[in-house]
């Protein structure tokens, strides 16, 4: 029996702007090691999902528990929904790490130091120490010869596998990649894909959002498919990929040309 508490629940999520509703109802939950890949059309929700999921947007109601930790809200005097206790939300941000589309570096910062960055002065980690670990991430995505390198001084896939290295020096019990390969020329795709595929192997906790069928179909373990915020169909992959019950789900996966 599995008696590990999960990584992240998220119940009926709703998020609005303005009077657009975005999201209608989003529930998931996250078992350690499993890898979830989030797909779906653009503007369906998938980014605004992640970014409640952190907190980078507050959802308009709905309720998420980090590890077995209910994050709570208040209203504030406007009457908008916020987190009630900032000292969580920076406890819970550094159990969940996230890896944008645009790699977002640090550009005055070198590699090792945008990723000592966050170590040092979120979690109070010595520096000394902070680099040494840094030393084991950087070579786990193959770039520790780049260690001392600025941002703009690198490839697209170098940038984001330092990005994916930031994260991990956070050692964070769940990953969020938001399309993390689509801002990539096509032949720096595989090298990215290839460090979140050793990831998934090693066990770690993936949330993916990704269009990047191969991935979802081989590497995760659960795939959901989102349609104007909410979840049209989800499933093992295979079953989602050769079988989709749901039209539109058919429709996605349909060759475009
Ligand atoms: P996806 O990542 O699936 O492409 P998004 O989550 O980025 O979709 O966007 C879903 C919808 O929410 C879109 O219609 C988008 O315009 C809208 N949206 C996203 N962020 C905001 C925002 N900050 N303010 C207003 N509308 C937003
Ligand atoms: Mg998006």
């Amino acid at each position: 029996m599995a008696t590990d508490v999960a990584p992240l629940v998220v119940s009926d999520i709703h998020k609005r702007f303005g009077e657009h509703e975005v999201l209608k109802g989003i529930s998931m939950e996250a078992q350690k090691g499993d890898v979830i890949s989030l797909i779906g059309s653009s503007g369906s929700g998938k980014s605004t999902f992640l970014r409640c999921i952190n907190l980078l947007e507050v959802p308009t109601s709905g309720d998420i528990q980090v590890h077995g930790e209910n994050i709570s809200f208040k209203t504030d005097k406007r009457g908008e929904r916020i987190p009630a206790n900032n000292r969580q939300v920076e406890q819970m941000r550094a159990r969940l790490s996230m890896v944008f589309q645009g790699f977002n570096l640090w550009s005055h910062m070198t590699v090792l130091e945008n990723i000592i960055e966050a170590p040092v002065n979120v979690l109070g980690i010595s520096k000394a120490e902070a680099m040494d670990r840094a030393k084991e991430h950087l070579e786990r995505v193959g770039l520790y010869d780049r260690k001392d390198y600025y941002p703009a001084h690198m490839s697209g896939g170098q940038q984001q596998r330092a990005a994916i290295a930031r994260a991990l020096a956070m050692n964070p019990e769940v990953m969020l990649f938001d399309e993390p390969t689509s801002a990539l020329d096509p032949e720096l795709v595989g090298e990215v894909l290839k460090v979140m595929r050793g990831l998934a192997e090693e066990g770690r906790t993936m949330i993916v959002v990704t269009h990047e069928m191969a991935f979802a179909r081989d590497v995760s373990n659960h795939v959901v498919y989102l349609h104007d915020g909410v979840i049209e169909e989800q499933g093992n992959p295979k079953d989602v990929f050769e079988n989709p019950s749901s039209e539109r789900m058919k429709q996605f996966l349909s060759p475009k040309y």
